[in-house]
């Protein structure tokens, strides 16, 4: 594929880092963000495989470049490890997306101590220690762009999720505090709230009780979570967005 037109590689030179970015969403962000030029960082917690496709799939695109990295991203040692390794290769970071996570469903009374840890250590956690060490380069550049993954559990509730509902109204909260921190040094902070979203993480959903819920009756496609990552992460028009919540869901949400 021939490199996009210059003036819609809005990230060439730059680059981003996106967690969990192996398959699903944060592949989708993966290849939207290298198709404006950025240097992507794909990161995976265990196996390469996956992620090597991504990188391959981002070289064959012949806009920015890619590398993967292996970082469980609620371990403080391995997150701060792969901030080093980017900053060997590329010297810079200018997107962060905080796209892992996982969920660990069951009702309240069968949910167990490590059922509610795991889902709170990743999917809360593991923001707040990418978004802290990724901040300090930001802050030193006085720019820079980070997207949070929430969802529309931490909106609004969903029942066999208190989990992972808590974790990703968490990730709001801390959206809304850490984009009050780090305005001043022109960096911005939102979060991205998907709805029912065609992936691994949905596909053993039953489907139909679901899509009653969905004004536009549909799962939505990880490209279409990604289109608004790129927008926050990527467009001159996003500069001035911060602290907010863009939800991505077919209508499920109306504030
Ligand atoms: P997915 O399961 O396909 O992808 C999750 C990714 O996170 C995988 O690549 C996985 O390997 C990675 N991951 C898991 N543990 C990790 C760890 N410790 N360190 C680093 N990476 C790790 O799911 P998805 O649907 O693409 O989800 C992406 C994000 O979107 C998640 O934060 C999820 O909560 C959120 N989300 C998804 C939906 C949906 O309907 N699919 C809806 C709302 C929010």
């Amino acid at each position: 594929m021939e490199a996009l037109p210059e003036p819609l590689q809005n990230l060439k030179g730059k680059v981003a880092i996106v967690t969990g970015a192996s398959r699903g969403i944060g592949r989708a962000t993966a290849l939207a963000l290298a198709a404006e030029g950025a240097n992507v960082v794909v990161n995976y917690a265990s196996s390469s495989t996956a992620a090597d496709a991504v990188v391959a799939e981002i070289t064959a695109m012949n806009a920015g470049g890619a590398i993967a990295l292996q970082a469980d991203v609620s371990k403080v040692d391995q997150v701060e490890a792969m901030v080093n390794q980017v900053l060997e290769k590329w010297g810079r970071i200018d997107v962060l997306v905080n796209n892992a996570g996982i969920t660990r469903d069951t009702l309240l009374l069968r949910m167990k101590p490590e059922d509610w840890q795991a889902v709170i250590d990743l999917n809360l956690t593991g923001v707040f220690l990418c978004t802290r060490a990724v901040s300090k380069v930001m802050l030193k550049q006085k720019s820079g762009r980070i997207v949070n993954i929430t969802s529309v559990a931490g909106q609004m509730g969903n029942p066999g999720q208190a989990n992972y509902s808590a974790a990703k109204a968490g990730v709001i909260g801390f959206t809304k505090t850490v984009a009050k921190e780090l305005a001043s040094r022109g960096i911005t902070v939102n979060a991205v709230a998907p709805g029912f979203i065609a992936t691994d993480m949905t596909s053993d959903l039953n489907a139909e009780p679901i899509l009653q819920f969905i004004p536009l009756a549909r799962y939505g496609q990880p490209e279409e979570v990604a289109g608004m990552i790129r927008f926050l992460a990527a467009d001159p028009a996003a500069a001035y967005v911060t602290g907010q919540v863009m939800n991505v869901d077919g209508g499920m949400v109306m504030a």
